[in-house]
């Protein structure tokens, strides 16, 4: 199944990675390098997922999905975390702040799209 997917991350070596693996498999990518195109770019194109990188200049992932959350709209896309913060209790931090998942960096480029895709599904079944 094609996925519309939107990568927020600040790294351009991460995001070439992320996209590169996505494209591969069939899904559409959009990339924003700050939260604040991120959120502006998920009302425009409304994506099937987000990934959210958690350490980002300016506005850091835990306030982008603070405004994810409490919008209208865009509280409906399931977000996936995707930090290097490999400190314990950083994955309850990002799932208490409303993340539907946490992928860990550096990821893993034999394993990413399946988790990615694990998640798309699981929303899916949600809505039915
Ligand atoms: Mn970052």
């Amino acid at each position: 199944m094609k996925s519309r997917l939107l990568i927020i991350e600040d790294n351009p070596r991460n995001r070439y990675l992320l996209t590169f693996l996505l494209t591969n498999r069939g899904h559409e990518v959009f990339e924003a390098e700050t939260g604040p195109i991120g959120l502006e770019m998920a009302i425009e194109i409304n994506p099937n997922l987000i990934l959210l990188d958690i350490q980002l200049p300016e506005m850091d992932g835990y306030t982008v999905m603070r405004h994810l959350k409490q919008h209208p709209e865009l509280k409906l896309i399931p977000v996936v975390a995707v930090t290097s913060y490999a400190m314990s209790g950083d994955r309850q931090k990002c799932l208490d702040a409303g993340a539907e998942g946490y992928i860990e960096k550096p990821i893993d480029p034999a394993t990413f799209v399946f988790e990615v895709e694990q998640y798309l599904q699981a929303s899916d079944e949600g809505v039915r």
